[in-house]
């Protein structure tokens, strides 16, 4: 069955039972700034589950489009994608889990009308009870009966925990059971499984989750069940990729005709001999990411450095590295992203009106990482034929003898640096460092990555992985006296200061900076004066939004670079009308005001390499 059969199948089994079929919604949520992206066909309809009463009434059956950027991690694996569509039919305050389950299964199982699956391959999950609801016994019921009614013989329902068979979308509102439906890809697993085999064969993934329904009939208050709903809803969703896998006897849903073109497509641009895992997962991941770029930028993201837009760079940009893997030329992304079109344009009649817009996007953000790339390849090899690199206290104690003998460490900040300014990929510095013998300091580059976060930047990668980041206090202490250690070295041992680097720990501030000579006790002395001074006299520390024409027109200290981007953040030290002393590029989290970071001191200054200093100093 082709996979644009299955889409026509899914739908027309609901339409003939009387559900009113929706578009999908956009990728990006309205009116939710809360998250980036719809992440499950019940996210646009959480006003009607919430009691909203829908224009197109009470049956609905849709397609709605995902990006799941939680699962950026498993991509390449047989069955998680980025982007991927999630089919469902949904009865608000309508039928409830009989015609539910029972729709599932006949659709999913017969011939005529559904998808024709081998019941006896089929296994279930029904919630198995907790403090707040009891166990799911109506649903179990009802699949017994199934079952025996079919001859489907063998173990196949099991009750779960809350974990996986519980939903909920926060500690208030609806919630309630849901039953999951498995398919064995392996078509050996006919009889009927123990749990534990069952368990095992879900893990080892020869049995793939393929739908899922759930059941809204309890209200939430708190985190505690406190009553019943009087109108009960189903919210279904069944990965569209996934089903298409199942019915096409594949055991990957790249090997489906709905990344057929498309991988053919990275096939003939690529020359990398194929075969190799590693080849293998460069494909799959070229081929996802493209297909969600496409359609991200179809709903309107176009690349920039937070929120959706970060996504879209990222993905493209992980794109550029693993094309470049496959050797497949520069500039080739947009024929990789044309088979996406040809393969969704029907469905999707939007990304054909916007095509233009969208292959100009991607050649574009190719183009421009491409040069960023260039620039750092260059300044790694310059880096790296300079004979000594010096190290410092990060040193991975299993390596000390190592980096001893051989001094060809590069530093946790040098690697930052790359990074973050130029833009050059981790796994190619990784790559690099290895064909030439050397040590990266990982750790070091990661406690630096942790202490120059820059709010927005960092925000889109933590919402990239799901999740909140922490600033503790202290760091935005330290990270404030940087600005002003900076400003108080450059007034002076002269304006030639400029940061190589820092590093914040609970305990004290490095700082590395352009000087060539030792400082004398003097001026030491000094440094520390001016900053405590400015300590002392309570400036408000702010920040502005400014595009990067004008924050260079002000002057603003340019630490790192061209890392924000058009649009950056300055941080600014000082007030309105007697002038900023001090103005920096900056990402920031900083403290509100100067007079928060106690009594600053110069705990020690060193060389680090011919023209770099270091001070550490710590905040009393
Ligand atoms: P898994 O545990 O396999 O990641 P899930 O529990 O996250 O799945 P649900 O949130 O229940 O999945 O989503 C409903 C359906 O959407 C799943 O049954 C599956 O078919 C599909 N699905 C979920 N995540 C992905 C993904 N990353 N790529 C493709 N399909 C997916
Ligand atoms: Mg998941």
């Amino acid at each position: 069955m082709t996979s644009a059969e299955i889409r026509q199948r899914f739908i027309q089994f609901f339409e003939k039972r009387g559900h009113v079929a929706l578009p999908s919604a956009s990728l990006v949520p309205e009116n939710d700034p809360s998250v980036l992206f719809n992440t499950a066909g019940m996210q646009p309809l959480v006003p009607y589950l919430l009691g909203e009463k829908h224009p197109q009434g009470t049956r609905l059956v849709n397609f709605q489009k995902c990006v799941r950027t939680g699962d950026i991690d498993d991509i390449g694996d047989n069955t998680h994608a980025t982007f991927f569509e999630m089919m469902g039919n949904w009865s608000l305050g309508d039928y409830f889990k009989k015609d539910a389950i029972n729709w599932s299964y006949e659709l999913l199982t017969s011939k005529e009308e559904g998808f024709g699956l081998d019941p006896q391959r089929l296994y279930v999950t029904c919630f198995e009870g907790d403090e707040n609801a009891p166990r799911d016994e109506e649903s179990a019921q009802i699949w017994k009966d199934i079952f025996e009614k079919n001859n489907v013989t063998g173990e196949r329902i099991y009750f779960m925990s809350a974990e996986s068979n519980w939903w909920q979308p926060g500690p208030n509102g609806p919630c309630g059971p849901d039953t999951e439906m498995f398919y064995d890809i392996t078509g050996t697993m006919t009889s009927g499984l123990t749990k534990e085999e069952y368990m095992k064969a879900d893990t080892e993934q020869k049995v793939v989750e393929i739908w899922n329904d759930v059941f809204m009939e309890y209200v939430k208050k708190d985190g505690k069940v406190v009553g019943k709903l009087e109108s009960k809803n189903v919210d279904t969703g069944s990965g569209f990729e996934r089903v298409t896998m199942v019915l096409q006897g594949k055991d990957n849903i790249y090997d489906t005709d709905i990344f057929e073109l498309i991988m053919a497509k990275i096939v003939e641009l690529g020359s990398e001999e194929l075969g190799s895992g590693a080849i293998l997962k460069s494909k799959r991941i070229i081929a996802d990411h493209l297909r969600a770029s496409v359609f991200l930028i179809c709903d309107g993201v176009l690349p920039d450095n937070k929120d959706q837009g970060y996504v879209l760079r990222r993905l493209l940009r992980r794109s550029v590295n693993h094309a470049n893997k496959l050797r497949i030329e520069a500039g080739k992304l947009t024929e990789i992203a044309k088979a996406v079109i040809e393969t969704h344009r029907e469905a999707y009649p939007t990304i054909l009106e916007r095509k233009d817009r969208i292959l100009n996007t991607i050649e574009e953000e190719e183009a421009k990482f491409r040069v960023t790339f260039e620039r750092g390849f260059k300044k790694f090899n310059k880096i790296i034929t300079k004979p000594v690199f010096y190290y410092d206290e990060h040193k991975p104690d299993n390596l000390t003898e190592q980096l001893d003998q051989s001094d060809k460490t590069l530093p946790g900040y040098v690697i930052f640096d790359l990074v973050t300014t130029d833009g050059f990929p981790i796994e190619s510095i990784k790559e690099i460092a290895k064909e030439k013998g050397l040590v990266l300091d990982m750790k070091g580059f990661e406690e630096e990555f942790k202490n120059h976060q820059d709010l927005s930047r960092a925000g889109s990668e933590q919402k990239f992985k799901g999740g909140l980041g922490d600033t503790s206090e202290t760091s935005l202490r330290y990270h404030t006296a940087t600005h002003l250690l900076n400003f108080a070295l450059r007034e002076i041992l002269g304006t030639h200061v400029s940061q190589k680097g820092s590093n914040i720990t609970a305990e004290r501030m490095r700082f590395d900076f352009s000087h060539g000579a030792k400082m004398t006790d003097e001026e030491k002395k000094k440094v520390e004066d001016i900053v405590n001074q400015k300590i002392q006299e309570a400036h408000p520390v702010i920040f502005r939004e400014m595009p990067k024409e004008e924050a260079e027109k002000i002057d603003a200290v340019h630490v790192f670079g061209d890392k924000y981007g058009d649009v950056v953040k300055v941080y600014s030290i000082g007030n309105e009308t007697d002038g900023y002393f001090s103005q920096e590029f900056c990402g920031g989290p900083h403290v509100a005001n100067t007079s928060e970071l106690g009594h600053f001191k110069i705990a020690k200054e060193e060389a680090v390499s011919q023209g770099v200093r270091r001070i550490k100093a710590v905040l009393e």
